[in-house]
């Protein structure tokens, strides 16, 4: 028996028979703006889940603890049940979207240390910026949690910035979530797709052309399919040459 037990703007949570473990089908609608922009990006499921399930089976080799189990179909994978920590912890290593709106850095400024930030998952707030105090205050994570939150999100950061570069990619910046399973242990969650990173063409220098990722939809920039196949492309080419 599988009922659906969550429907978000990119993906439906079903349960199985197994009470540990739930089905993820990735849609293939697109929002932006906290949903004012919606839109269809064609076969985007199938690859998100393809790029997900690849690199979520990559980082655990490389000692990252995920929710992955297995992809279980082109568009659908199953994960470890785990109760999501209601923040979204945002990476960057070069400056981009909201920081370059909100400080005045110029768009692709590399910053000096990869900055990790939080935000309140929380639609009809706007998903907010939170300070490490109003996060705890709040109570959405213990200090022990935020500290493993941190280093965990630089550890996914390295591994993820090396293994794009071998693909030519620059990881600009990307959100994370994660949750907690019945043992207390925090575990990678959700998705690692075009859809929640900036990836940068290495090979384009048109600040443009260069765009592989969700900003195409967001700024109408064209060819959104052809980008996120070819992320999907350069990913499994590079786990084939490992
Ligand atoms: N991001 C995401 N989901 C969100 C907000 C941000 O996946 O709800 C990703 C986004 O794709 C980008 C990074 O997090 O890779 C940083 O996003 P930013 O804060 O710059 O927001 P934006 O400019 O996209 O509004």
């Amino acid at each position: 028996m599988t009922e659906k037990i969550y429907e978000g703007k990119a993906k439906i949570l079903y349960t199985t028979d197994d009470p540990d473990v739930l089905l993820t089908h990735f849609k293939d609608d697109a929002t932006a703006f906290n949903a004012q922009k919606r839109g269809t990006i064609l076969e985007k499921g199938k690859m998100n889940c393809q790029i997900t399930s690849a690199l979520f089976q990559w980082l655990e080799s490389k000692g990252i603890p995920t929710h992955l189990i297995k992809q279980s179909a082109p568009d659908q994978m199953l994960v470890r049940r785990v109760t999501i920590i209601p923040i979204e912890v945002v990476v960057r290593n070069i400056a981009a979207g909201s920081l370059c709106r909100q400080t005045g850095l110029p768009e692709g400024q590399k910053l000096p240390f990869p900055l990790v930030e939080y935000y309140f998952k929380n639609d009809d707030l706007g998903d907010p910026l939170l300070t490490r105090n109003r996060l705890l205050v709040m109570e959405l994570a213990t200090p022990e949690q935020l500290e493993k939150l941190q280093t965990l999100a630089l550890s996914i950061n390295q591994n993820l910035q090396d293994f794009f570069s071998r693909c030519q990619i620059t990881l600009v910046d990307f959100k994370l979530e994660f949750g907690i399973n019945n043992q207390g242990e925090i575990l990678l969650a959700d998705e690692i797709s075009p859809d929640t990173c900036r990836l940068w063409d290495q090979n384009q220098n048109d600040p443009q052309s260069r765009v592989m990722d969700k900003d195409r939809f967001r700024r109408d920039l064209g060819n959104v399919e052809t980008a996120y196949q070819e992320v999907q492309q350069r990913v499994l080419d590079e786990l084939a040459s490992q």
